[in-house]
């Protein structure tokens, strides 16, 4: 190459590499107004807003001195217990479970290989233990061999504070009126879809449930309920109407902060196993006067 080829190629060099700072310098010159603008402007906002935030905030953002959050040991697969939780039933025997009859008494339900199965006609279960807000971990599983139709398949039930329902039922290609359907508060809101498993097949209640708030014996505050079947969102943060009834509109009646778990005898020999509960302590709020 001759000198002056040599000369022309760097020339251009040094002039694209001094244009490319030029540029460089133009995007952080504008990178950093932009900066200082969004920084001028969350000053702002701190300045009129920070006071009254203080004020109803006990954390500030990021805050180093906020307590760490409680440790709980999960279980190794998501239907196993974590470490805080209540083992209701855990396939061996009815330790923790009575009957509901006036006269009391044990439950009187079977057990075997696992699980309990429904005994007709001896009545319905339920925890000895008393629970308000609770997560419900519950597994059930209706007859294998098809019995009946609608109402008559399958139907047993979980009853929150022994009063809420969430149906249990065989709905498995089994058509009945969908606030009675697996899922559905009964007689209120039937599931957002139908998550149903074959009949035989075991299936999966996770159930997150805040319990109403009574006051002078009026209701201040009905429960909410989130259900998920077999991993699917069934029921999404639902106000309950009431106690779940048969052919009646719901209505709350006044009862204490805690009361059993109840399992129905429907009278079909549906099955239930690892069932486990977590107490929830009050929602956590943010805001000063409930943090
Ligand atoms: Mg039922």
């Amino acid at each position: 190459m001759k000198p002056q080829m040599i000369l022309t190629v760097i020339s251009a060099v040094v002039l694209s590499l001094m244009a490319g700072c030029v540029s460089v310098q133009a995007d952080t010159e504008e990178i950093n107004d932009k900066m200082t603008t969004q920084k001028e402007k969350a000053e702002s906002l701190n300045q009129t807003e920070l006071a009254e935030q203080a004020d109803r905030h006990i954390w500030g953002v990021h805050d180093e001195n906020r307590p760490p959050r409680p440790v709980v040991t999960p279980g190794m697969t998501d239907s196993a217990p974590p470490s805080d939780a209540v083992v209701l039933f855990d396939g061996t025997d009815l330790s923790s479970w009575q009957s509901t009859r006036r006269e009391g008494g044990p439950a009187r339900w079977k057990v075997e290989n696992g699980y309990m199965e429904v005994v007709k006609g001896t009545g319905d279960l339920q925890t000895k233990q008393s629970f308000g807000d609770c997560q419900l971990h519950i597994e059930w599983a209706t007859p294998s061999e098809v019995v009946g139709n609608s109402q008559e398949r399958g139907n047993s039930g979980v009853f929150l504070m022994s009063t809420y329902e969430v149906q249990v039922l065989d709905s498995y290609e089994n058509k009945t009126y969908p606030d009675g359907q697996a899922g559905a508060i009964y007689g209120q809101k039937p599931p957002l879809v139908n998550a149903s498993r074959r009949p035989g097949l075991w299936q999966t209640y996770d159930i997150f449930f805040r319990r109403p708030k009574f006051a002078d014996d009026k209701l201040t505050q009905p429960a909410t309920i989130t259900v998920v079947h077999n991993g699917v969102l069934i029921q999404d943060h639902w106000t309950i109407e009431g106690e779940t009834l048969f052919q009646q509109r719901a209505r709350y009646t006044p009862h204490p902060d805690k009361l059993p778990i109840k399992l129905q005898d429907h009278g079909n020999p549906v099955r239930y196993r690892n069932i486990w509960i977590r107490e929830l302590s009050e929602p956590e709020k943010f805001l000063k006067d409930n943090d």
